[in-house]
């Protein structure tokens, strides 16, 4: 029997590619379908049809197919979008679970090592009633998404007069929590 005195080397972990060769770090995951606005550009002003909540992954779901991603699939990097994500209930309590999650220590990532980049999109309109709550479970990252800052524009293109709070509201939380903790 022919024998070898090269060390066994672990199997390489498997990458995920796109259909242009890049290899895959960030994961994003819809939390929910729904949304507060209605932009022109992405559903109807009525009558949509929302996915039924048996239907929805649950957070211990999602955490583990983020687990999954993260441990054997190369990838670094979350972001939660929806719909809107704010609107679904208890959304810090995702933030915390997928919060723990750290790179491996032997992947190849900059955050080898370190907890993954965990971000949130969000339109800002309610982000000011759980901002605070987001940022204490571990959130890294917000971006807002805001199409325009004239106030007839904004209301046309979402069909909400919402442009005043996400300004006002959501805002001085984003600045507060841009700002190093001393
Ligand atoms: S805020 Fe985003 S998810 Fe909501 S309607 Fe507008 S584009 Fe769609």
């Amino acid at each position: 029997m022919p024998t070898s005195h090269a060390q066994a080397q672990p199997p390489a972990k498997p990458e995920l590619i796109d259909s242009f060769g890049r290899t895959v770090r960030d994961l994003r995951i819809s939390v929910t379908d729904r949304c507060n606005f209605r932009c022109t550009y992405c559903m109807p002003e009525e009558g949509m049809t929302w996915l039924p909540r048996t239907e929805v992954l649950s957070y211990e779901e999602i955490r583990r197919v983020a687990k999954v991603c993260v441990d054997r699939f190369g990838v670094d990097g979350i972001r939660l979008t929806g719909g809107e994500p704010t609107v679904r209930a208890h959304l810090p309590v995702l933030i915390a679970r997928l919060a723990e999650l750290t790179v491996p220590a032997d992947a190849d990532s900059p955050r080898a090592g370190q907890p993954i980049d965990l971000a949130l999109t969000t339109n800002g309109a309610t982000l000011a009633l759980i901002a605070d709550d987001l940022r204490h479970a571990g959130l890294a990252r917000i971006n807002v998404s805001l199409d325009t800052l004239q106030r007839e524009r904004f209301r046309s293109i979402t069909r909400r007069d919402d442009l005043d709070r996400v300004l006002e509201a959501s805002m001085p939380h984003l600045l507060r929590a841009s700002r190093p903790s001393r």
